[in-house]
């Protein structure tokens, strides 16, 4: 049996918090390969260190002065080394970062040397062989994640050592040189270690118990998810809910590896699994609830439209040429509509009219901006009848007025569109439909 775990910033913010870790992989000793982050936030006001990173080298790289960050920099994990009792000094590691930002190393390699120092700490901390993801994570010429080759090389690494600290958020090019993942993107080092060492459990700690039904600055004191599937956790985190990096289930994914949500502040707590599937029930019909404000609808009419073939493609095509993407396409007999992000479609309104005019000859088009959408998301939903009739009763409760309705082929997951203003409250009743009636 054996476990990765990342350990994300807030877990790693402090050597107080260090301690914590180290409790938590000793009373495990499956617990074998560890995924740090760089330092996060000790409190609300407090600065990440990756984004200390980043100034500091924009301020070196323009000739600025970047001292007196590149010290606070160099504060911060000397109070963790110190505040641990560690033998180790960083001199050497310092002097090398502030050379390499002279010589212009790149942004990304600034932003990585987070987790590479707090994986120099962890390690010697723990007494486990330390592994710089530069070797073993590695990206094409135009940035894309090489998987495969990483995969064979990691695991070839790994096999022979049964402890390891390996920093998450980086790897390198072709020529040697650093690159990141974006942000957030120790999550995904630590998938990508748990494909190739095929470990049992994906452990992801960070300064939550898991993912909640809903947005717990929407709804009070939300219920927890316990079981989601890879499929949920992807409408839900598309449409908001971040508490995982959205690339991270990919690589556990290919080797059907559950991954589960823990807090590092309170460990006693279960978290969420994330898994491909399960034959368990979930707790309520519905497995969450989330959405996004900010999309705009163009609605087109055009009488006898359902005769005419191409007529749905000649308009999307409006929209590529236009480089918009659009994100659902509900229709009728004699009309269709499409929604975009708002932002992404405003600058670009104009074009896309006359162009929508040019492509098809409609009767008329017309803009509903500011809609909100609401995603209702369930592998529960496919088995129980009436949850489509429960939504909308619970919205039309509330006196929201529904402006559109799509159900994906997959029964997964039910997107309603309301105003902007009614995105809360739609969210809060469909939250207790289900949740506060079910208990
Ligand atoms: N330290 C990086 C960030 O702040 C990566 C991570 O924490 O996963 O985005």
């Amino acid at each position: 049996m054996k476990k990765v775990v990342k350990f994300g910033g807030s877990s790693l913010a402090s050597a107080r918090q260090f301690k914590k870790v180290k409790a938590i992989i000793t009373a495990d000793k499956t617990r074998c390969y560890v995924i740090p982050s760089a330092p996060g936030k000790r409190d609300g006001k407090d600065t990440k260190v990756t984004d200390l990173l980043y100034q500091c080298y924009d301020a070196a790289v323009s000739g600025q002065s970047y001292k007196r960050i590149l010290e606070q920099i160099k504060k911060r994990f000397t109070d963790i080394v110190d505040g641990l009792g560690l033998d180790l000094n960083l001199d050497y590691e310092f002097n090398q970062i502030e050379e390499n930002f002279l010589k212009k190393a790149g942004r990304d390699y600034a932003a990585s040397r987070g987790e590479y120092l707090n994986g120099i700490i962890m390690a010697n901390y723990l007494g486990f062989p330390f592994i710089d993801a530069a070797e073993v994570i590695f990206f094409d010429e135009r940035g894309s994640f090489l998987s495969e080759q990483t995969n064979e090389e990691l695991n070839h690494r790994l096999s022979s050592l049964r402890q390891a600290v390996i920093p998450g958020f980086y790897g390198s090019n072709p020529d040697g040189t650093i690159r990141t993942f974006s942000r957030g993107g120790s999550d995904v080092t630590g998938s990508i270690v748990a494909r190739a060492v095929l470990a049992d459990l994906y452990e992801n700690w960070t300064d939550v118990s898991g993912f909640l039904v809903a947005d717990p600055r929407i709804v009070e004191n939300p219920a927890p998810i316990e079981t989601i599937t890879y499929k949920e956790l992807r409408e839900l985190a598309y449409m908001g809910a971040s508490v995982l990096h959205e690339d991270a289930i990919f690589p556990v994914r290919k080797e059907g590896i559950p991954i589960n949500i823990r807090n590092t502040n309170r460990p006693g707590d279960p978290g969420t699994m994330i898994v491909e599937n399960t034959s368990k029930r979930p707790h309520y019909t519905i497995t969450g609830v989330a959405g996004r404000k900010g999309f705009c609808a163009i609605n087109i009419d055009k009488a006898m439209m359902n005769t005419e073939i191409g007529f749905g493609r000649r308009v999307l095509e409006v929209f590529e040429d236009n480089n918009i993407s659009f994100e659902h396409m509900p229709s009728g007999i004699d009309s269709m509509s499409i929604l975009v992000h708002q932002d992404e479609f405003q600058e670009k309104e104009q074009a896309v009219i006359a162009g929508i005019h040019r492509a098809v000859h409609p009767d008329s088009v017309d803009l509903e901006p500011d809609l909100a959408l609401v995603a209702v998301v369930g592998r529960g939903m496919r088995s129980a009848r009436g949850t489509a009739a429960r939504i909308f009763a619970a919205l039309a409760h509330a006196k929201i007025n529904v402006k559109m309705i799509d159900q994906g082929s997959s029964e997964l997951n039910v997107i309603v569109g309301v105003k902007n203003e009614d995105f809360e409250p739609a969210v809060r009743a469909i939250y207790d439909i289900f949740v506060k009636t079910e208990l």
